[in-house]
C-alpha cells in the first residue's frame, strides 16, 4: 500500500509547490491505473532515466505498463527522473524515488525495470538508484532488494551499464514478459544468485554477474566469457513475429502538462527494410513487419475515444513503407476530420510520397512535414544506403509547397564516413534549391525551411560500427559553412544542429565496454545528474572521469576499429550476422548500394529472418 508520509508530501505538504511543474510527481492522470484492490504477488516499478515529459513520451513504456498491468497478479506503476530541484527537495525532506499511482517506495517492489533509450541517459539511471535508496552496483545488492532489470533499444550494447543491472531484457519486451513473470514466480524463495542463474536460461535474457570480461595488454577487449553453465556464450534477442497478435495500448495515460509528443501513439509497423548503413533502429528492429489497416483502424478509434487527443501520430521508422499507406490515411481521416483529429506522420521518405498523401494529411491542421534526406550528394547517400536521388529530393519539396504546406523540415547528418568537401557544398545547394522552389510555389502564403543537422555516431550492430567519428572542431567547422551559406539564402531557411561534444560522449558509451560503468559513477559523483540536457551537461566532468579511469573520450569515440576486432556488445546477439554487417561496411567503402529487403522474396541473408 502507499506510503503515507509520501502520501503526505505529495497531497498536504506545500512543499511541493515550491519546485517546477509539481504535476509531474502527483500521478493521478487520466487512464493512469489505480491498483489499490488489485491483488499482486509481483509488483514493478518501471522507471525511466529522464525527466517526466519524455518519459511519459515513451512507447516502450506504455506498452509495458499496459502489458504488466493487464495480467493477473502483477502491478506496475511509474516513477520518473525528478528535475534537481525536486531531488533536492526529496534528499532534505527524507523522500524516497517513490511511483506515481500508489506513492510506495521503489525499493518496495519486487523489480524495478529501467527503459533505456539513449546513451546520454545512462547516469540518469544512477541518479534513480539513488534516490530509490537501491545499491547502484548490483554485486552490492542485497536479499531483500528489488531485481533491477533494464530493456529498451540502447541495450543493443548492454555492457557500459552491465553492472548496475541485475538482468538485462534483449530485443522486444513484449515477447518475453510472459515468461519473467513465471519464472519470477517459480523462483520466488531462491536466493539472489540462484534466481538470476534461471533467469539467465530465457531467451533473450542476459545476466552480467555470470560473464567475465576479457582485456587484451593493449586495452581493446578479447571477449566476454559467460562463467555459468545455465548462460549462454550469446545472448539472443527476442523479436515479435506478429504485431496484430501483440495486444497495444489504447486508453494511454494523458498527461495534466504538455510533454514532448503529447499526441495518441500508433505504431503501424515495426523496423525498417531499407537497410541505411548508419540505422541502429533499422538493424536492431529487423526484420519489418507492419500492422494491418483493419487492426490500425480499431486501434485508432479506441485510443481517440479513450483519451480526447487531438492529434494522433501513425508512428514507425518509415511511415510511407507501408504497403497500405494510402488506404491507412484515407480510412483514418475520413474518420477523424470530422472530431477534429489531426493525423502526423513523424518522418515520410522522400520518393514516395504522394501529393493525394499531402492532402489527406492536412485534412484538419497543417503541421509541418519532415523529411531526412540526410546527405547532400548522391554519392554520399549511396555510401550510407540512403538511395534517394537528388530528382527524388527536388520533386518531393515541390510538391510539399504546392500542396500548400509551408513549413519543412529536413534531417540532415555531417561526419559521415566518406563525407568530402563537395557533400558538405552538396547540403548547401539542397537549402538553395529547396527555397528557390518554395519561393515559386509558396512565395506569397509564406514559408519555412528548416535544416536540422546532426552528427553521424557510430553504433553497435550497424555496418558502420567500425568507423570513426570526427572531432567536435571538425563537425563545428563543417556545420559553419552550412550556417553562412543559410543566412545569405534567405531569413525562411533556418539551421540549427545538436552538442557535437555530446554527440562525442554517445559515441564513446555507444561502442564501450563495462570499463565505462566506473566512469559514469564518477561522473554522477562528481555532479553528473541529467547528462542528456545541454544545460546541465559537463564536457569537464566526463573528460576528467574517462581520464580518471585511463580511458581518453576523444579516442573512444574517434577510434576507427580494424575489421578483426571483437567487440563487447557481440555478447549479444540481435540476428543480423557479422558477415553481413562486414559486407555492407566494405560496400560502403566501394559507393556500392544494397536494394531494400522484402521478407519472403528479396532477402541479402543478413541473418534475421532465418
Ligand atoms: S534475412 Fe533477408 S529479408 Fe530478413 S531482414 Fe535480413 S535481409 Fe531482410
Amino acid at each position: 500500500m502507499h506510503d503515507k508520509r509520501i502520501q503526505n508530501f505529495v497531497e498536504r505538504d506545500s512543499a511541493l509547490l515550491t519546485v517546477q511543474k509539481p504535476a509531474r510527481y502527483i500521478g493521478r492522470e487520466l487512464n493512469s491505473i489505480s491498483n489499490g484492490h488489485k491483488p499482486a504477488d509481483i509488483e514493478i516499478a518501471l522507471l525511466f532515466p529522464d525527466i517526466y515529459e519524455i518519459g511519459m513520451s515513451n512507447l516502450g513504456l506504455k506498452i509495458l505498463y499496459f502489458l504488466f498491468n493487464t495480467m493477473p497478479g502483477v502491478i506496475a506503476e511509474r516513477a520518473y527522473l525528478p528535475w534537481p530541484d525536486m531531488a533536492s527537495l526529496m534528499r532534505q525532506e527524507k523522500i524516497p524515488l517513490y511511483t506515481l499511482e500508489r506513492k510506495k517506495p521503489v525499493r518496495m517492489y519486487d523489480v524495478v525495470g529501467i527503459s533505456l533509450q539513449s546513451e546520454l541517459n545512462y547516469v540518469g539511471i544512477l541518479g534513480l538508484l539513488d534516490l530509490a535508496e537501491i545499491p547502484l552496483w548490483s554485486s552490492d545488492r542485497r536479499e531483500t532488494d528489488p531485481l533491477v532489470i533494464a530493456g529498451g533499444s540502447a541495450l543493443s550494447n548492454p555492457e557500459p551499464v552491465a553492472p548496475f543491472f541485475d538482468a538485462l531484457l534483449i530485443g522486444e519486451a513484449e515477447e518475453v514478459v510472459l515468461e519473467l513473470i513465471t519464472v519470477l514466480r517459480e523462483t520466488r524463495g531462491l536466493k539472489r544468485p540462484d534466481r538470476l542463474e534461471v533467469l539467465s536460461e530465457i531467451q533473450g535474457i542476459y545476466v552480467p554477474s555470470l560473464y567475465r570480461v576479457v582485456h587484451r595488454p593493449d586495452g581493446t577487449l578479447d571477449s566476454v566469457v559467460s562463467e555459468n553453465r545455465r548462460a549462454p556464450s550469446r545472448v539472443l534477442r527476442r523479436w515479435v513475429a506478429s504485431l496484430d497478435e501483440m495486444p497495444y495500448p489504447t486508453r494511454v495515460i494523458v498527461p495534466y502538462i504538455g510533454i514532448v509528443h503529447d499526441r495518441a501513439p500508433l505504431e503501424i509497423s515495426r523496423g525498417c527494410a531499407r537497410g541505411c548503413r548508419f540505422c541502429q533502429a533499422g538493424m536492431f528492429y529487423r526484420p519489418y513487419r507492419e500492422r494491418s489497416p483493419r487492426v490500425i483502424d480499431n486501434l485508432a478509434r479506441e485510443m481517440i475515444d479513450y483519451t480526447g487527443f487531438e492529434e494522433l501520430s501513425l508512428l514507425s521508422l518509415s511511415s510511407t513503407d507501408h504497403s497500405c499507406i494510402e488506404e491507412i490515411i484515407s480510412d483514418l481521416s475520413a474518420k477523424l476530420a470530422p472530431r477534429k483529429v489531426n493525423l502526423s506522420l513523424p518522418s515520410l521518405r522522400m520518393n514516395c510520397f504522394s501529393l493525394n498523401l499531402a492532402r489527406q494529411l492536412q485534412r484538419v491542421r497543417k503541421s509541418g512535414l519532415t523529411f531526412a534526406p540526410e546527405a547532400g550528394t548522391e554519392h554520399l547517400r549511396r555510401i550510407i544506403n540512403k538511395n534517394l536521388t537528388d530528382q527524388d529530393i527536388l520533386k518531393t519539396i515541390e510538391q510539399v509547397f504546392s500542396a500548400n504546406w509551408q513549413r519543412l523540415k529536413l534531417y540532415l547528418m555531417i561526419g559521415l564516413p566518406g563525407e568530402r568537401d563537395e557533400d558538405i557544398a552538396g547540403i548547401v545547394r539542397l537549402l538553395e534549391e529547396s527555397y528557390a522552389l518554395a519561393k515559386k510555389t509558396a512565395g506569397k502564403r509564406g514559408f519555412e525551411i528548416q535544416a536540422s543537422i546532426s552528427a553521424f555516431v557510430p553504433k553497435p550492430h550497424t555496418p558502420f560500427q567500425w568507423a570513426s567519428q570526427n572531432s567536435p572542431e571538425e563537425l563545428e567547422s563543417k556545420v559553419s559553412i552550412i550556417r553562412s551559406a543559410a543566412k545569405r539564402i534567405g531569413k525562411s531557411v533556418r539551421v540549427n544542429w545538436s552538442d557535437f561534444r555530446m554527440n562525442q560522449l554517445e559515441a564513446a558509451l555507444a561502442r564501450g565496454d563495462r570499463r565505462m560503468a566506473k566512469v559514469l559513477e564518477r561522473v554522477y559523483h562528481k555532479g553528473g545528474y541529467l547528462e542528456g540536457w545541454s544545460d546541465w551537461f559537463s564536457y569537464d566532468r566526463w573528460e576528467q572521469s574517462f581520464a580518471e579511469e585511463n580511458l581518453d573520450m576523444a579516442a573512444c569515440a574517434g577510434r576507427e576499429r580494424p575489421l578483426n576486432e571483437a567487440f563487447p556488445w557481440e555478447v549479444v546477439s540481435i540476428g543480423v550476422r557479422r558477415s553481413f554487417l562486414e559486407k555492407e561496411w566494405l560496400s560502403s567503402r566501394e559507393t556500392v548500394p544494397t536494394a531494400r529487403c522484402v521478407p519472403g522474396s528479396i532477402c541479402h541473408d543478413c541473418g534475421v529472418c532465418f
